[in-house]
């Protein structure tokens, strides 16, 4: 079983070994300030299905996707880390709150044995509580791409107590589904969901897809 060191180590080595920014290809950081300051400033504010406002800091197009991507595939903490000031932001809009991460179901991430969910929370300056557990782990081949993020979640024991203000955390929002799920479970266990947190929203190109 791999360490903490171990995956810090591996981290640094990918930035080490990449040091291209994401958005431009300019050698340097991993992500340029200029490509960073196209990330912020124009969020995307929804309401979910159940009614819970949503905030994303972005569309899921351009800078802020290739930022996504390279959390998914590369130093997930040091792309995400870049953001932090903009999460920190949002965060402070639902405090006081606990962040409740979505649970990743991507087989990448359940090797390295953490989530992106996980590490937007925990840039978000908001007590992270890591209890939201997938129930269905079936496999996603065959099925289409807005099912993929239907999954049915659970709550651990280690949970806030019953009332706690809580956000819920993810990555992308596509269909929203994802934070549905986390909702019910959150309001089954008796928590109080006030918002959700994304890094950005797909929504619109989801939709766009499907009226193609
Ligand atoms: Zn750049």
């Amino acid at each position: 079983m791999r360490t903490f060191e171990t995956i810090a180590s591996v981290n640094l080595l990918e930035q080490l070994l990449d040091s291209r920014c994401v958005g431009c290809t300019a050698w340097g950081d991993i992500v340029c300030s200029t490509c960073l300051a196209r990330c912020g400033g124009s969020p995307v504010h929804g309401t979910s299905s159940r009614g819970i406002p949503t905030t994303a800091l972005g569309e899921y197009r351009g800078v802020l996707r290739s930022l996504v991507l390279a959390a998914k595939h590369r130093g997930a903490r040091a792309v995400v880390r870049r953001l932090g000031g903009e999460l920190r932001h949002i965060g402070l809009r639902f405090a006081p709150a606990a962040a409740i991460p979505v649970p990743s179901s991507a087989p990448g991430f359940r090797a390295r044995g953490y989530g992106l969910g996980a590490i937007v929370a925990n840039m978000c300056d908001l007590p992270v509580v890591d209890c939201l557990r997938l129930v269905d782990e079936g496999t996603q081949r065959g099925r289409r791409r807005d099912e993929r993020h239907v999954r049915r979640m659970t709550i651990s024991p280690q949970r806030p107590p019953v009332g706690t203000r809580v956000v819920i955390v993810d990555d992308v929002v596509t269909t929203g589904a994802s934070i549905d799920a986390a909702t019910d479970a959150c309001h089954a266990a008796g928590l109080r969901v006030v918002g959700a947190i994304a890094i950005a929203d797909a929504t619109r190109s989801v939709r766009r897809d499907q009226s193609a």
